[in-house]
C-alpha cells in the first residue's frame, strides 16, 4: 500500500517506567462531571454524562519532570485551565459495563482541557457544536501516562491545579458525579472503545483564564505532575 502523501505522524504519550510510548486513538472528554463545577458552570442537578471529542494530535504531551509549551491559541481572548484525571483505554469494546470497565484501563494521567471560553459561551448561546471551542490545536496538554497498576488509589485522589503557583482548582476524584467505571459504560454505548483512546474526566470547579506568560502546574496524586508555560 502506498499513500499519495506521508501519513500524519501518530499521536503519542510517554509512558511511565517504559521507553515504549502510548499510541492515541481518539479523545474522549466528559462534560460537567463535578458539581460544584457544574454550578459555577450555571447548571445544578445529575444530569446524564455527555462526551464531545478533541483530535488526537491536540495533544501536548509533556515528560516527567519537564515544561510543556502550551501556544496560546487564536480567536480568543478567555482562555480557560480544566484540569481533569484522563483515562487511558488498553483494550477495546462495546457496551462495557462499569463492573467490568477496569480490565479496558491501561492507566492515567495528568491532563488539562483547554477550551476558548468566550467561544463556547458563544456557540452555546447559537445552539452550535463546540469544536471551536474545545478542539483546537494543542487544547489537549497530557502528561506521562501511568500504568494503572502502579497509579495508587485514584478513585480516591486529590487533583489540583496552580497557575504561577497559586491554588486554581483543588478537588479529589471522589467527588466524580460519574466515577470512572460509570464513564466507560456510558462512553461505551455510544462508540466503541479502542486501545489508544483517551478520556478527559471532566474539570472539578475553579476554572478560569491564563494568558502568555504563564506557567501551569497540575496533578492527581499518585501521578506525574503536568507543568506547562502558556507561550
Ligand atoms: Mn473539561
Amino acid at each position: 500500500m502506498s499513500y499519495v502523501f506521508s501519513p500524519a505522524p501518530v499521536a503519542s504519550v510517554p509512558v511511565v517506567g517504559c521507553g515504549d510510548r502510548f499510541p492515541v486513538h481518539r479523545i474522549y472528554c466528559v462534560g460537567r462531571n463535578y458539581e460544584e463545577h457544574a454550578r459555577e458552570m450555571g447548571f445544578t442537578g445529575r444530569e446524564p454524562p455527555f462526551f464531545f471529542l478533541k483530535p488526537a494530535d491536540a495533544i501536548v504531551a509533556v515528560n516527567a519532570g519537564e515544561t510543556g509549551l502550551l501556544p496560546y491559541p487564536s480567536l480568543t481572548a478567555n482562555l480557560h485551565h480544566e484540569i481533569e484525571l484522563v483515562v487511558a483505554i488498553g483494550k477495546g469494546g462495546k457496551n462495557i459495563l462499569a463492573a467490568d470497565a477496569l480490565q479496558h484501563i491501561y492507566g492515567y494521567a495528568v491532563g488539562l482541557d483547554m477550551t476558548r471560553r468566550d467561544l463556547q459561551n458563544d456557540m452555546k448561546k447559537q445552539g452550535r457544536p463546540w469544536c471551536i471551542a474545545k478542539g483546537f490545536d494543542a487544547s489537549a496538554p497530557i502528561g506521562p501516562i501511568t500504568p494503572a497498576a502502579q497509579a495508587g488509589d485514584i478513585a480516591h485522589a486529590a487533583i489540583w491545579l496552580q497557575v504561577n503557583g497559586a491554588e486554581r482548582q483543588r478537588s479529589n476524584l471522589s467527588q466524580l458525579i460519574w466515577n470512572i467505571g460509570e464513564i466507560i459504560e456510558h462512553l461505551s454505548a455510544a462508540w466503541e472503545l479502542a486501545p489508544g483512546d483517551l478520556i478527559y474526566t471532566g474539570t472539578p470547579e475553579g476554572v478560569g483564564a491564563v494568558v502568555r506568560g504563564d506557567t501551569l502546574e497540575g496533578g492527581v496524586n499518585g501521578l506525574p505532575t503536568l507543568r506547562l508555560s502558556v507561550v
